[in-house]
């Protein structure tokens, strides 16, 4: 029998009837504007004057013809993948107390640190999962994350050499223990390593990170950076809050300069108090990295050289391509608990590094439980199952797969409930409209890494 739909003959027009419903997205050009639909992530960039005979003709047959391939592709991308990554803590403990830590004080000072022997059994665990789990020689990337793993040393290089045939090793670290040593042995065994750093002048950048007697390490990173600058496998985190906003079109010179690749500018996180404290104003924030986009472009225009806004790139590339994304933040479900779990140096599995410490976030212990069971826990499940078109007023925004609403994390936090608008939702309106004039002048290529086109299945959180 035939249904309500067959009988009637598919609508060229669109916000009516069968039509599909498009969304006009102003994104600061005079004469362009973006047509979005929201559901599908398909967008066109369309000429001001010739927006009435888009919308009744060529962009609706174009969108007909690509639906079913754009369903596909966000349908998978958010529901299909399977964990691939672990954020592993080796330690609860870290030298440093940096004003917006996202892990409670209490862990941090006098937590637990895992012996070689915890971290082989752990690992034990994780490379038997993904054994099971990963086909086709994939092999899964294991992230030593903090507080602050190179407190457990000898524990994370014994793993390192013990396992190397089983993961693709990344360590994120605050650089102030990684020593010639430290530096040679990742490099060695082709380790991935992050670090952080968050302003061009110590002044700035010692305000927020330092250690438990208040001194900070500028000079120290700064070393750090000017030894590993030209490792492919090497990014620099710097975290935004209103103490360091205004630096952000200095930090391009100053990483430029040095020869770095790739930073992330990531807003704070508001999960725990301290980072709330100090969080950027949206405006103030959205124009200071706008102005750091526009200044890593004119780098390039003039030297070739290219620095990655990461977290810039990973919009921009999944305006282009939903698969083109690396950052599984700015889509909904996030990564957290289905392209990536965490392990606390107490063995518990939480969907995502910023859940750590929130012990009804806690899906279960790696050591005690059946992992497989831990992922799909109503913990696992809070988050995995969070969708952007639940939530008001996301659920009628243009650009919700393009942001995806994050952080779940976060906005439980600051909220008292998942299904809330990121506190960040102005900047991340912003960051889209730039991305847009990004794609209207044709300059991808210069704000996205090399090899962008390719399709990945590395996938990451920004914590
Ligand atoms: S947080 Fe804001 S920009 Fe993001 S989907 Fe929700 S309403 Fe849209
Ligand atoms: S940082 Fe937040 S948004 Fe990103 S993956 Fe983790 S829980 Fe999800």
């Amino acid at each position: 029998m035939d249904t309500a739909r067959d009988l009637y003959p598919t609508s060229l027009y669109a916000n009516t009837g069968y039509g599909p419903s498009f969304a006009v997205l102003e994104i600061g050009l005079e004469d362009q504007v973006a047509v979005v639909e929201p559901d599908h992530a398909f967008w066109a960039l369309v000429r001001s004057d010739a927006l009435e005979a888009a919308l009744s003709g060529v962009l609706i047959r174009d969108f007909q013809e690509r639906q079913e391939s754009f369903r596909q592709e966000m349908e998978n991308l958010r529901y299909g993948l399977k964990p691939s990554a672990v954020y592993f803590n080796p330690t609860e403990r870290c030298n440093f107390n940096c004003s917006y830590c996202y892990l409670p004080e209490a862990m941090r000072r006098d937590g637990k640190t895992m012996t070689a022997e915890e971290l082989g059994d752990a690992l034990t665990h994780l490379r038997d999962y993904f054994r099971e789990t990963l086909s086709g020689g994939f092999k899964p990337q294991l992230i030593f994350h903090g507080s602050e793993p190179l407190l457990a040393r000898e524990a994370v290089f014994a793993g390192i050499e013990r396992f190397q045939n089983d993961f693709i090793f990344g360590i994120q670290t605050n650089a102030t223990l990684l020593d010639d040593e430290a530096i040679a042995f990742l490099k060695d065994h082709e380790v991935g390593i992050g670090i952080s750093l968050d302003a061009p002048t110590a002044e700035a950048a010692n305000l927020t990170r330092k250690n438990w007697h208040g001194a900070g390490a500028f000079d120290q990173v700064v070393r750090v950076i000017d030894k590993l600058a030209s490792y492919s496998a090497f990014n620099v985190i710097t975290t935004v809050t209103q103490k360091n906003v205004h630096t952000l079109p200095a930090m391009v010179d100053f990483y430029h300069e040095r020869g770095v690749r790739t930073v992330m500018f990531n807003p704070v996180r508001c999960t725990q108090a301290g980072g709330l404290q100090l969080k950027p104003a949206n405006d103030v924030l959205s124009d200071y990295f706008c102005r750091a986009l526009d200044r890593a472009y004119e780098l390039y225009a003039a030297t070739g050289q290219k620095l990655v806004v990461a977290n810039f790139a990973n919009i921009l590339a999944g305006i282009v391509g939903p698969t083109g994304r690396r950052l599984m933040c700015d889509i909904s479900p996030c990564g957290g608990g289905r392209c990536f779990f965490a392990v606390s140096a107490q063995g518990d599995v939480f969907p995502c590094s910023e859940f750590i410490g929130l012990e009804e976030f806690r899906g279960g212990n790696l050591y005690r439980e059946d992992l497989p069971a831990i992922l799909k826990s109503s913990p696992f499940q809070r988050v995995t199952e969070r969708k952007v078109e639940a939530i008001v007023p996301c659920r009628g925004c243009a650009i919700r797969h393009f942001c995806g609403a994050p952080c779940p994390a976060e906005i439980n936090a600051v909220s008292g409930t998942m299904d809330a608008p990121s506190p960040y939702c102005q900047f991340y309106e912003e960051k889209v409209r730039y991305a847009f004039r990004v794609i209207a002048r044709g300059l991808e290529e210069a704000y996205l890494w090399d090899g962008w086109e390719e399709e990945t299945e590395e996938t990451f959180c920004w914590v």
